[in-house]
């Protein structure tokens, strides 16, 4: 976490002193001693009173997303999510309930009102929850692009106000019955359709699996379907065959074998898709390496086939998929030495130039090395510790990985250096007065004690 140490002005100080002192007046009622009548009504005024101060947080949060990333130190939601220690995640949907929630400035600077004028009102009055916010939200996801703006503006009214009355639970349910009003035959055009696809992981699972959210558009729900006809058919791409079939028909023995289940099927044709087309020189090249799976490990792990490696999207890979994939002709390698992290081999498929530097940053850095960033090394792109411009060398003791916004902070008065154990610290220019930090992010195993618990 960081810590600021700014000198604040004399009245914001006076003013979060009574806050702190008020909150401990409070905390030293004998809540014991109380009528339940009396416990109610406290409760009810603790839950307004934090309600209030969260609105008061999110237009901190409005006037810190109005300022450039690089004098706040960092893309917005992470430098917030780093002080506050919430989730990127989480700080990312507040920067954006700030901005829905706040007046806005237009381009001629002109002050327009915020995107959810009534829900910001009564936010602002401590009479909404966050729940509350997303089913308000929720619902103008769902609502016609087309929606007239005065049916629009209503609608917003209208929440807010039930809003002020009602559980989130039962505000969501009237707000999906008033959208049934407002668009009784289920129209969407293809703007409405557009903006709801999407697809995004969910973190990876303990025992190495993903889930991932899918919202097709009727053209991949399409292509897709014509894929999966092919090549998740009984037979086609099953990992369990020696050579699976990828191409002609499988055999007929090879079909009767084909134990899997449909989503199995499907989940390996849609493997196949992908693998089929990873390190084909077509892609290009994508921060200096071929579009291909880069995978770091260490020499005991790949000797015993036990353990996991990394990808440079910060996938967790168990050696024995590492080994499967190394059959394959165009995934890059790294292998290091445990005790001194020394590469001692790289393997490649094809010569480009410093491809053997970025390899060997994708095992040692895996991801951006600012403090707490958790872009992987995919997205990262190599930085000179001693800049390029002043003469500094591309050796790769000189060179760490930055994803491009904090790399960016490089012109806005950052440094960094090697510190002996080959971390990249930042350092911060002296008027942000923050302290100087190196990244654990991509390195979990280094919060962990030496010992297993038991
Ligand atoms: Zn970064």
């Amino acid at each position: 976490m960081r810590s600021i140490q700014v000198a604040a002005p004399p009245e914001v100080v006076a003013a979060f002193d009574a806050l702190d002192e008020a909150v401990a007046a409070v905390g030293a009622l004998d809540v014991s001693a109380l009528d339940n009548r009396v416990r109610l009504r406290v409760l009810e005024r603790l839950e307004t009173a934090r309600r209030r101060q969260v609105a008061l947080s999110h237009e901190v949060i409005a006037e810190l997303a109005k300022q450039d990333q690089a004098d706040v130190g960092g893309p917005h939601h992470k430098v917030i999510g780093d002080v506050l220690r919430i989730s990127y995640a989480e700080a990312r949907r507040r920067v954006r309930n700030a901005q829905q929630l706040t007046p806005r400035m237009s381009i001629s600077g002109q002050q327009m009102p915020a995107d959810l004028p009534a829900t910001a009102q009564a936010w602002r009055q401590g009479v909404l929850d966050d729940q509350h916010l997303r089913a308000i939200q929720k619902f103008f996801g769902d609502l016609p692009d087309q929606t007239p703006v005065d049916v629009v503006k209503r609608a917003e009214t209208f929440l807010a106000q039930q809003a002020a009355k009602l559980r989130p639970d039962q505000l969501e349910k009237v707000a999906d019955r008033y959208l049934v009003l407002i668009n009784p035959d289920g129209k969407f055009c293809d703007v409405d359709r557009a903006r709801r696809r999407g697809f995004l992981w969910c973190a990876q699972r303990a025992d190495g699996m993903s889930i991932g959210k899918l919202t097709a558009s009727p053209e991949l729900r399409a292509n897709l379907d014509a894929w999966m006809a092919r090549f998740a058919a009984p037979g086609m791409c099953d990992p369990d065959d020696q050579t699976p079939v990828v191409s002609g028909q499988p055999s007929e023995e090879a079909t009767g074998r084909d134990a899997r289940t449909h989503p199995q099927r499907q989940h390996d044709a849609l493997n196949a898709l992908v693998r089929g087309q990873l390190g084909d020189p077509k892609l290009g090249i994508h921060n200096g390496l071929p579009v291909t799976v880069i995978v770091s490990t260490t020499l005991t792990e790949l000797a015993s086939a036990t353990g996991q490696a990394v990808t440079g999207g910060g996938t967790l890979l168990p050696m024995s998929d590492v080994i499967a994939m190394a059959s394959h002709a165009y995934h890059y390698f790294a292998i290091f030495n445990d005790t001194t992290g020394r590469a001692l081999h790289l393997g490649r498929t094809r010569r480009i130039a410093s491809a053997d530097q970025r390899i060997v940053l994708h095992a040692k850095d895996r991801g951006c090395t600012f403090p707490g960033c958790d872009a992987p090394g995919y997205i990262s792109e190599v930085h000179h510790i001693n800049e390029w411009a002043a003469g500094g060398a591309t050796d790769i003791d000189n060179l760490t990985f930055g994803c491009k916004p904090h790399h960016k902070l490089i012109d806005k008065g950052w440094r960094t250096r090697k510190l002996p154990n080959g971390d990249t610290q930042w350092i911060p220019p002296p008027q942000l007065e923050l302290p100087a930090g190196t990244n654990n992010f991509h390195h979990v195993e280094r919060y962990l004690p030496d010992a297993p618990p038991n």
